[in-house]
């Protein structure tokens, strides 16, 4: 018999709950009874499984059973709408995970402009596949960049369409690790060190209690979803991965609609490519060469752009899907036109995209934010280039919800506390 004082049943998946329920003498379909409660209603406690008998969830609480869902311990409400969640684990840890109603432009999948696209490419495709004369015999890249252009004035009308129109763009991004031990110089959450790795059960449960919070659900609802929060998620693997394919295969979020963030660990970038279910692939780039990128992400003397670009350029790519390179634009250090060439040298034949980030600044980062015209001169020169890129605009920089903020600040933004 199993020792179930100590098993939290968010993080299990089915072979494994199956395994639970046969030790207690119960029928196999319980475990089906148990991921439906915990991955779609999405319960807080044992007793909450209405589908099991008093008697059996006595039993199971009795044993020491749990559910193991982190819970919101804070909100923050951005001026933009994105909510920025403190969510604490059960062993006080803490880790923070953000809400974003519109998307932040950023992910393919995310339901933002350069995920629209993506999506309108698939739906012209589907419907060549099926035989329906498709709108334009445009290949997906050059269309992408031709459509670019005409977003920018279509994506202010968006932002202007009362709530409710903007359904699909909804994004939640989550941690993987309380704090980083990564370094990335630019990045608040580095401050913290890495405290310890997130499991998978507290990985998906930020999912759970933010869609729970919400009132939203997948699949009626069209949720996007980032591993970009705090920590790096090829650093905690196993977790990281058992934690995909349990919000793919239980809790119903669309594999697209995902997108994995890494700094750069390249033996994990080879191991990925080989799962057989695996969100998108983003890699932040951030530098064009190694002097640059060494010094403002010191992993980089460990699997340096060589490495990187090699196994970015061995990965293997499903139909119509690119990898995704993110480039924090820090003023007057890597954000000059020859940078953008260099960046365009790099990436050139890939098939990927480019998503240019301005410096969310904040305290202890020494590094400032360029200005917009800076910004729009780099695009432009990756575009012309035959590179697609994006500005990803910033969500939640008034709650330190944006990419690199995420640090656990409760001594701000006190008055937005809901
Ligand atoms: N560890 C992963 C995922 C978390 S960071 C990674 O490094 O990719 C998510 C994204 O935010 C990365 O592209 C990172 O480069 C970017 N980022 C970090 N700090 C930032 C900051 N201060 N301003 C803007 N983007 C930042």
């Amino acid at each position: 018999m199993l020792d179930l004082s100590q098993v939290a049943l968010l993080g299990l998946d089915r072979t494994e709950l199956k395994s639970l329920v046969e030790s207690t003498g119960e029928p196999a379909y319980r475990a089906k009874q148990l991921l439906e409660a915990i991955y779609r209603q999405r319960v807080e406690s044992v007793e909450q499984i209405s589908t099991l008998s008093q008697d059996l969830r006595g039993r199971l609480a009795a044993k020491g059973v749990t559910v193991g869902a982190p819970r919101i311990e804070k909100r923050f409400v951005s001026q933009d709408g994105t909510v920025r969640y403190l969510i604490a684990c059960v062993d006080g840890q803490s880790v923070e995970t953000v809400w974003m109603p519109e998307g932040d432009g950023g992910e393919a999948g995310d339901g933002s402009e350069a995920g629209e696209l993506a999506e309108r490419f698939e739906e012209r495709l589907s419907l060549r596949t099926s035989g329906i004369k498709p709108r334009s015999q445009q290949e997906p890249i050059a269309a992408l960049k031709r459509d670019a252009g005409q977003r920018q004035g279509q994506r202010q009308r968006l932002n202007q369409r009362p709530q409710g129109q903007n359904q699909g763009r909804s994004t939640i991004c989550i941690s993987s690790q309380v704090g980083c031990a990564v370094d990335c110089q630019f990045c608040l959450t580095a401050l913290l060190g890495v405290k310890r790795n997130l499991t998978a059960g507290e990985i998906v449960g930020q999912v759970c209690a933010v869609l729970k919070e919400q009132k939203v659900s997948p699949p009626e609802n069209r949720i996007n979803l980032v591993f970009m929060g705090m920590g790096e998620p090829f650093l905690n693997y196993e977790n990281f991965v058992k934690a995909a394919r349990l919000l793919v295969e239980e809790v119903g979020i669309a594999e697209r609609r995902m997108t994995v963030s890494t700094a750069g660990i390249v033996p994990r970038i080879h191991d990925f490519a080989k799962e057989k279910i695996r969100p998108k692939l983003a890699i932040s780039l951030n530098a064009p060469n190694d002097e640059l990128r060494t010094r403002i992400m010191p992993l980089n003397k460990k699997w340096n752009l060589e490495m990187l670009m090699a196994a970015a350029r061995a990965y293997p790519l499903r139909t119509r899907e690119w990898i995704t390179f993110e480039y924090v634009l820090l003023g007057g250090v890597n954000d000059a036109p020859e940078n953008a060439k260099e960046v365009s040298e790099l990436l050139r034949g890939m098939r990927c995209k480019v998503n240019l980030i301005a410096l969310n600044p904040g305290p202890g980062v020494e590094f400032t934010t360029p200005g917009m015209e800076r910004v729009t001169e780099f695009q432009a020169i990756l575009r012309e280039a035959g590179i697609p890129a994006f500005v990803r605009r910033p969500r939640g920089r008034d709650i330190y919800a944006a990419c690199g903020q995420l640090k656990r600040t409760v001594e701000i933004a006190t008055a937005q506390e809901r």
